[in-house]
């Protein structure tokens, strides 16, 4: 299986998971873009990959909560290379409190960037998809699609939902040959991860070290974080599967943290 020639969008690629996704798709011949929110960054991203080959990147800048930069860039992707065949809605962040102290602001922002960005790019790249007769979405869930932890209600709510949002695109796709998936990750050591030891230790009044062990990796079967590269490799999978019966489903990449 490989990408070859497809046109692929990936939002909050200019680091992180997103941007070794990024790597992976173009590796395998696809042109992406890389939409993130500051401009500079994603061409960045899109220089070096495109000098790496076989396929090429291009920079996007795009907030996924802005629907007419959304709508924007994803036109920009179709002008330039003539349409879009995978769309990586992948940009997130993560905001940890007590229910009790989470405040409202940071609850509509976090479901925000998951969930209107989830729909927005999707609602965006769907017209283009329909007219080919073809095409695949790829969701960024998490273990925190499928399991609850504490101080993250906003996030497991928005991880959640993509599972739902993502079964209906399925739904709704197939009889014009797209397919969605979501991809869910256990900690994968990325600057979203990293930001988050130190405030847990914080919010929990416990140790970084204890943070890691017990509550990022206390779960897994080996102690061992998820990389980037591992959650690539699915992504690779949802994107260039053959046929359209790998529809509608979630894959979990976490070292046995959550069985299913
Ligand atoms: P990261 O912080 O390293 O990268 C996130 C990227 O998203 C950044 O480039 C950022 O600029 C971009 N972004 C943020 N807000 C945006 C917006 N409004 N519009 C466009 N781009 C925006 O994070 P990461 O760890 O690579 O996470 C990527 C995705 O993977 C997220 O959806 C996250 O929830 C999910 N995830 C991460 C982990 C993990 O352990 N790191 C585990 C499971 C799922």
């Amino acid at each position: 299986m490989n990408l070859n020639g497809k046109i692929c969008i990936i939002t909050g690629a200019a680091r992180g998971i997103g941007a070794t996704i990024a790597r992976r798709f173009v590796r395998s011949g696809a042109r992406v873009a890389i939409a993130d929110l500051k401009l500079e960054d994603a061409e960045a991203t899109a220089a070096e990959l495109t000098k790496m080959g076989p396929g090429e990147a291009m920079g996007v800048a795009m907030d996924v909560t802005n629907e007419d930069q959304v709508n924007a860039g994803v036109q920009k992707v179709v002008d330039t290379w003539g349409g879009v065949d995978v769309l990586v809605s992948n940009a997130g962040i993560q905001i940890v409190h007590e229910l009790q102290n989470f405040p409202f602001e940071d609850w509509k922002k976090l479901l925000s960037i998951h969930l209107d960005g989830a729909f927005l790019t999707t609602k965006a790249c769907l017209p283009h998809m329909y007219k080919a007769g073809s095409g695949s979405i790829i969701m960024m869930g998490s273990v925190h699609s499928k399991e609850a932890s504490p101080l993250k209600s906003a996030y497991v709510t928005a991880k959640h939902g993509l599972l739902g949002l993502s079964r209906v695109i399925a739904k709704e796709g197939a009889k014009h040959g797209v397919r969605s998936n979501v991809i869910c990750p256990g900690f994968v050591k990325t600057p979203l991860v990293e930001k988050q030891i130190p405030e847990q230790a914080e919010e929990l009044g416990i140790s970084e070290e204890e943070v890691v062990n017990k509550i990022m990796l206390g779960g897994t079967v080996d102690q061992e974080f998820t990389t980037v590269e591992d959650v690539a490799e699915i992504a690779h999978v949802f994107a260039a599967f053959p046929t359209n019966a790998l529809t509608g489903q979630s894959m979990v990449v976490s070292h046995g943290w959550f069985m299913e």
